[in-house]
């Protein structure tokens, strides 16, 4: 069940998920804050990431890299000389709009990453005019998007706030391979802050200007570019695939498992393979539906010049689908530019072969923490007409609050007591609320809404023979279980 995009940000900002950022000073676009519940849920998805995608894997170590670095860390990367989006300008109301999202609204193609010129032909050959005015377009200029600050005292020195957690994993390769103990094939995670000065954000938290990303550099030797331990887990796994020779014949995605996808070459590495399914089943355990996601390979002219191949995970937003995560082979491209910028010798000794390498990033899994917020909320979801309310079917390893707990009525301080016995030692081990206010269905209706997977009601009987009923967010049904076995029992419904 899908919303529109409208619907989902009035939701978050009423049950406190999301809030414009600095509204009472009229906000400023593509700045969100977290509320309440948002800050959980948002908790959730990056501690889920972290802990399948690092603590429970033994070739992954993470860093916590600065927000604010060495400028010529970007300028090593390309990012200060082509970090740009082509930015049309109205040649009479001077109305500045991102060129590719113009056009791709006017005549439905992707020209994302297309040269100036060709931007400006397709501009004049379909006669396109300033949405606002009517009039025509100056010719096509390039807009970094990296924001510009100052470090130190008076003008100081320029620096910028990271457009990405990439480049600073590469810079700190070496001193991750000189103070652990990972050896090749391995990889390197980061969460955190981004910073891109889009042209036009839009679409809620699908393209912010400060968002975060969770990020791997996958690194391998040259040489095991054909050789992944791990592709065995996935041969039989199926993804929906829609490859560059797909699009270009204009037929439509076709489910296909990674070895029938391996062996017609359409993805063409076993790494490449191994991690669109890691990816995929990542969403998968946490309650996405197989129908909203696909595996979008980029045609070569969106594929960045270094990119050996590029896979986006894309989700069916409410707007169409997008990209939710970018999974681009970087070959050793970024590590042998910061050999060059910084002097440094960060190539990698190899044990095995005894040799020296630059090693391969086989694969860069990149994902926007604000995309995934987003596709969980709107898989989640279900506007219940026979309830009369919202039903956030969140998985309940995301859901902000775990339980609620309700004395049946607020005026029996005999029922009050026991119910308070029970969620204090439970509040020490979950996220659980206590609600003790309005009818028993209002009560029921404010968590479904907010998602909490199970509700704890303590009622006259429960003095008796210490026994409460559970209720199931999903199905309403109820139970009762003893007091002693709920820890087991929510355990269970989490896990
Ligand atoms: P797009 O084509 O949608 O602008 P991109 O290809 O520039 O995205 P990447 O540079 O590959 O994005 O960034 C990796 C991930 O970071 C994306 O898959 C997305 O989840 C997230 N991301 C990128 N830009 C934004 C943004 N402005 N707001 C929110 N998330 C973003």
């Amino acid at each position: 069940m899908n919303p529109n995009i409208e619907e989902l940000s009035v939701f978050c900002k009423k049950k406190g998920f999301v809030y414009p950022s600095s509204e009472i000073y009229g906000g400023m676009s593509g700045f969100f804050d977290y509320g309440p519940l948002g800050v959980e849920l948002k908790n959730n998805i990056k501690a889920e990431w972290w802990k399948t995608h690092v603590q429970q894997r033994d070739d992954i170590v993470g860093i916590d890299g600065t927000i604010i670095t060495n400028p010529k860390i970007w300028e090593a990367s390309g990012h200060v000389s082509s970090f740009t989006d082509a930015i049309l300008e109205c040649s009479k109301c001077k109305n500045k709009t991102r060129a590719d999202h113009f056009i791709e609204d006017k005549l439905k193609i992707d020209t994302a990453g297309l040269p100036l010129q060709q931007i400006d032909e397709i501009i004049r050959h379909h006669k396109l005019k300033c949405g606002k005015c009517g009039s025509t377009f100056n010719e096509s200029t390039g807009f970094n998007l990296m924001f510009k600050t100052n470090v130190g005292p008076a003008e100081g020195s320029t620096a910028y706030l990271r457009p990405e957690t990439a480049q600073v994993i590469f810079a700190d390769f070496k001193q991750v391979t000189d103070t652990s103990r990972v050896r090749l094939p391995f990889g390197i995670a980061q969460i955190g802050k981004a910073f891109r000065n889009e042209i036009s954000p839009r679409d809620f938290l699908f393209r912010c200007r400060e968002f975060e990303q969770m990020e791997i550099e996958y690194f391998i030797r040259p040489d095991q570019t054909g050789k992944c331990p791990y592709v065995d887990e996935v041969m039989d796994y199926e993804l929906s695939i829609y490859s560059a020779e797909m699009q270009e014949k204009k037929k439509e995605p076709k489910a296909m498992t990674i070895r029938e996808a391996l062996e017609n070459r359409i993805i063409k590495t076993p790494w490449h393979a191994y991690w669109l399914s890691h990816e995929h089943k990542w969403f998968m355990s946490l309650g996405m539906n197989p129908a909203h996601l696909r595996m979008r390979q980029h045609l070569d002219e969106e594929k960045s010049h270094y990119a050996l191949d590029t896979w986006d995970l894309e989700y069916k937003f409410p707007f169409g689908w997008k990209e939710l995560q970018g999974m681009a082979n970087r070959t050793d491209f970024d590590l042998k530019q910061h050999i060059k910028h910084s002097g440094k010798d960060l190539s990698y000794f190899d044990e095995e072969t005894k040799s020296k390498v630059v090693p391969h990033v086989v694969v860069e899994p990149s994902q926007g923490v604000e995309r995934a917020f987003l596709a969980f909320l709107a898989e989640a979801f279900h506007d219940d007409k026979e309830r009369g309310n919202i039903v956030l079917k969140l998985h309940p390893k995301l859901a902000p609050y775990k339980v609620a707990l309700f004395p049946l009525v607020s005026n029996k301080p005999e029922l009050t007591k026991k119910a308070r016995e029970i969620y204090e030692p439970l509040k020490k081990e979950l996220n659980i609320y206590w609600d003790s206010s309005g009818s028993i269905g209002r009560r029921y209706a404010r968590a479904d809404e907010i998602g909490v997977p199970a509700c704890i009601t303590v009622d006259f009987q429960t003095i008796e023979d210490s026994t409460v009923t559970i209720r199931d967010r999903d199905t309403t049904k109820q139970r009762r279980v003893k007091a002693g076995d709920i820890k087991d029992e929510l355990r269970r419904i989490v896990n």
